[in-house]
């Protein structure tokens, strides 16, 4: 700020332009940058492991969530801190690669950063401890590659698929029809896989929720389901063997473009006009017969006239279907997406064996069934629920399990969860220390200390006294040379995970702690933060 005087001599004040941009640096810096990081973290903490709680979340516009997927929570938290936000990504990035472990990725990456802020305040330089977090990184994934197990499946011996889905559902709301809905998943990638070429296309699974019946009532469809009834309601509700025009064209009379006047000043006008709209939209009709289609799918509306005539001539029809599912429906049934009417052909038609309308509960609400399809490959997974909050959340529980099963498929080594996979990597990271003779070994100690936050949560969450229950497992590990030891959160009466059944895959796990690395050790090398000031 500086005090200027005008010509007649009055003062005013100049402020700066920088005056208005705040600024933190150095260690300042970091250590604000960290607490924003372990601030987001902590609201993660209590939502990990089998009896991690939800987190409700309300939107501006006042809908509701309820979750405990890490992914979600942060998705819908709308945080305004940058640091903040490189967590959001952080769990943003697990799921876009894995789609699973999103909450156990944030909980690691905060349990880094608040060990990082006490070998700050100690004096040790950002730059020593990033360096030591990335060898004990390397250290944690080789590791966990040496602790790993393959697990063998085939498409007719799925429990192991099946086990592994029902860890990661364990800890989910749904997790009462755990059992169900893992198989279903497994069902539902095996039905899409690619064995030989180990490959899965999560696209061809459809997940479809309406509201109403039971959760068990969940159930997988080979084939598609679309939210719409046929357009008149005397229309077949059973079709074999279905011949479908899918069509995303309009399915009546064209409409003159520009404008337009036509004068109809007499009945006999006004009938021709008529008769020949009739004709046009008839000789539509015939068309699609002459070519052999016994339902026509359209992608736009038709009026009731028309629909009228569509019953008369029983060509059974559905409008108004969504441009994803037309292509879903084009990709089972083997057909193809007609643009133009007049390119409509007998070789362009998709075929099903079973088109069926099924209508739910007492309501009038009805879903269109395509079964039996040429190309079987499309799969729905059809959820029903008591609300809609209970669908989406299933939803999302059933897409982290399907990652799971195809994560799996394209790499079939496992580790145990529970913590017992921490707390291996922590055991083998402190001894790769003790052999460090620099000051990074201060930091890779703090790795393994942090590697532990993990089952200390589990623990925590789950009720137990935490560091008395993690020492005497890690002491466990250590005496018997077993890596499978880990948190009995649910008080099976063994810590032992393979008895229990609780695995990870080995990806997965690795990538939660690379990203974690990563992220943690990109905040500690920002050493200057500006931004716009408030005033
Ligand atoms: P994320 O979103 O990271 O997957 P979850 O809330 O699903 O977080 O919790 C996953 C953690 O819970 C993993 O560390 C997993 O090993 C552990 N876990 C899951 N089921 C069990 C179980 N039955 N017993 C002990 N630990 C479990």
């Amino acid at each position: 700020m500086a005090l200027a005087f005008d010509e007649y001599g009055r003062p005013f004040i100049i402020i700066k332009e920088q005056g208005q941009k705040s600024r933190i640096r150095g260690l300042e810096a970091q250590k604000t940058n960290i607490n924003a990081g372990i601030a987001v973290s902590r609201i993660l903490r209590s939502s990990l492991g089998p009896k991690g709680m939800d987190k409700m979340l309300q939107s501006p516009d006042g809908e509701l969530t309820i979750t405990n997927d890490g992914a979600t929570i942060l998705e819908q938290m709308d945080v305004d801190n940058q640091i903040a936000k490189l967590m959001v990504e952080l769990s943003r990035s697990q799921d876009y690669e894995i789609g699973d472990g999103t909450t156990g990725v944030v909980v690691l990456a905060g349990a880094l950063l608040e060990q990082a802020e006490k070998l700050l305040e100690r004096g040790i330089h950002p730059i020593r401890v990033a360096e030591g977090y990335e060898t004990a990184s390397g250290v944690a994934v080789n590791h966990l590659e040496h602790i790993s197990q393959k697990y063998d499946f085939s498409a007719s011996e799925i429990e192991s698929l099946v086990q592994t889905c029902m860890t990661t559902l364990s800890s989910k709301i749904v997790n009462r029809c755990k059992r169900m809905l893992a198989e279903i998943a497994v069902n539902a990638v095996l039905a899409v896989a690619d064995l030989e070429r180990k490959d899965v296309n999560l696209d061809l699974i459809k997940v479809e929720g309406k509201v109403g019946g039971k959760l068990e009532d969940t159930e997988l469809i080979k084939g598609i389901i679309i939210d719409k009834d046929m357009s008149h309601p005397q229309m077949p509700k059973w079709i074999d063997d279905a011949k479908i025009a899918i069509l995303t064209c309009p399915f009546e009379p064209p409409k003159p473009k520009t404008k337009h006047k036509v004068d109809i000043d007499t009945v006999e006008k006004f009938q021709t006009l008529r008769d020949q709209e009739q004709k046009y939209f008839d000789d539509m009709v015939q068309q699609c017969k002459d070519v052999g289609a016994t339902l026509v799918i359209c992608q736009w509306g038709f009026d009731d006239e028309a629909n009228h005539l569509l019953m008369h001539r029983n060509l059974p029809a559905v409008r108004w279907v969504g441009g994803v599912e037309l292509e879903l429906i084009a990709i089972a049934t083997g057909g193809r997406i007609v643009p133009r009417f007049q390119e409509l052909t007998t070789e362009k038609l998709g075929k099903a064996g079973i088109v069926r309308e099924k209508s739910f509960g007492t309501t009038k609400e009805r879903m269109l069934y395509i079964e039996k399809c040429a190309n079987s490959k499309a799969v729905t997974i059809f959820i029903r629920g008591g609300n809609k909050m209970v669908i989406e959340e299933t939803k999302r529980s059933i897409h982290d399990a399907l990652c799971v099963a195809r994560n799996l498929i394209r790499n079939n080594s496992i580790v145990y969860g529970g913590g017992s996979a921490e707390i291996a990597c922590a055991i083998a990271v402190e001894s790769a220390a003790d052999k460090h003779p620099g000051v990074e070994q201060y930091a890779i100690r703090s790795f393994a200390e942090a590697l532990e936050s993990i089952p200390m949560a589990l623990a925590e969450n789950s009720g137990l006294p935490s560091i008395e229950t993690v020492t005497a497992v890690k002491s466990q590990q250590i005496k018997e040379n077993n890596p499978f030891y880990g948190i009995d959160c649910n008080d099976v009466g063994t810590n032992d995970m393979q008895k229990q059944n609780v695995f990870e895959t080995l990806i997965g796990k690795q990538q939660q702690m690379l990203l974690a690395t990563q992220v943690v050790k990109m905040i500690l090398k920002i050493d200057d933060v500006i931004s716009p000031s408030d005033f």
